[in-house]
């Protein structure tokens, strides 16, 4: 039998999961366990969480259990995965360092998704430095586990450009064939970037603006009903856009009925749907997917201890993979002195 395949994903604990990460990520992420021809590791990135919420730890704290529960909810299978906790894994921060040296300020200056981060982030001239080279702690991260496939949405493209890169400068430097040069595995085309409710570029924990898969049926529906549509599109016969139209957008991403969707795009620009109809649609596909990831969410949150003994379990593990990876690479770079 071929030997599996290393794929390393993961998600800060920033927050609850959200039907972006859903189809920007974890729908992959559950196809590819379920193959069998794969060896998954999920992280919860909680370091990564503190880059940008240092003065939260709370909010961190709080956001892992939501963070594993939403992920047995969408059927990431601790028996087929390992799920684990980012600083359980002190190795991370240690192959971090080395890789810092290998990258200089004017490259991490150019991660087009860290610019456009720092501005929504609203930082101004106060710029963590832990957060301005999370890209590095992220390739040290994929690489220590020898990542090979790692599933993520458009946003992490410069993330795994930037892996690549410091893989092949570890390798030059310590020794070919250390390190693995991972490939990102992307959602189909439209599915990588999900907008915002309020029609803003990036579905995102941090901006609240997001459909949570948690969220139940009274909450989907007091979202959808405010959801950006077309404000020329007043009176129910007047003709109505589908562009830019937040209703549409998110039923060409999750309404796997592609005629039906035609139709009534066809019918809403020629005029006649009306708006709550059209909404009301909507919340119905939606509600039919989270239906079942809500229900199984239940039955896990009813047991949290079991599910931080999952993660502890999954940690240990995943930490014995990196000790065994940081002895390889402390061996290479002659930084093993004792043995
Ligand atoms: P934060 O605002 O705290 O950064 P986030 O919503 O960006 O939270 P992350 O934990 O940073 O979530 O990202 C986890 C994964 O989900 C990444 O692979 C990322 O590409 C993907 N992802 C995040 N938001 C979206 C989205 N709106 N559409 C598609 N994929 C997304
Ligand atoms: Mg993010």
């Amino acid at each position: 039998m071929a030997e599996k395949k290393v794929l390393i994903t993961g998600d800060r604990p920033t927050g609850k999961l959200h039907i972006g990460h859903y189809v920007g990520s974890l729908k992959n992420r559950v196809q590819m366990q379920n193959s069998g021809e794969y060896d998954p590791y999920i992280m919860i990135a909680d370091k990564q969480a503190f880059t940008d919420n240092a003065r939260d730890p709370e909010k961190v704290h709080r956001s892992v259990l939501e963070v594993a529960l939403d992920y047995l909810a969408v059927g990431i299978d601790p028996q087929k995965s390992t799920i684990f906790i980012q600083t359980a894994v002190p190795e991370l921060s240690e192959l971090t360092e080395y890789f810092l040296n290998l990258v200089s300020i004017a490259r991490l200056q150019r991660n087009p998704t860290v610019k456009t981060e720092i501005q929504q982030k609203g930082f101004g001239e106060s710029i963590p430095a832990g957060f301005f080279i999370y890209p590095v702690s992220q390739a040290a991260d994929i690489a220590l586990f020898k990542g090979e496939v790692v599933p993520v949405g458009d946003d992490q493209e410069p993330m795994i450009e930037q892996t690549r890169e410091l893989v092949r400068t570890f390798n030059r430097y310590y020794g070919a064939d250390l390190l693995v040069e991972p490939t990102g595995v992307f959602p189909p085309k439209g599915q990588g970037r999900i907008p915002g409710l309020d029609g803003n570029a990036k579905m995102s924990k941090s901006l609240n603006n997001a459909i949570y898969m948690s969220d139940d049926e009274d909450t989907l529906w007091a979202k959808v009903k405010t959801m950006y549509t077309d404000p020329e599109h007043i009176r129910v016969t007047d003709p109505g856009h589908v562009e830019g139209n937040m209703v549409f957008t998110y039923l060409d991403i999750f309404d796997p009925d592609e005629d039906r969707v035609a139709e009534l795009k066809a019918q809403y620009r020629a005029g006649g749907l009306g708006d709550m109809k059209i909404k009301k649609y909507l919340f119905e596909v939606l509600n039919a997917q989270l239906m079942p990831m809500r229900e199984r969410r239940a039955r896990y949150a009813q047991d949290p201890a079991a599910v931080m003994q999952m993660l502890a379990d999954g940690s240990a593990k995943a930490r014995q993979k990196a000790q065994a990876t940081m002895q390889e690479l402390r061996a290479a770079m002659g930084i093993n002195y004792w043995n």
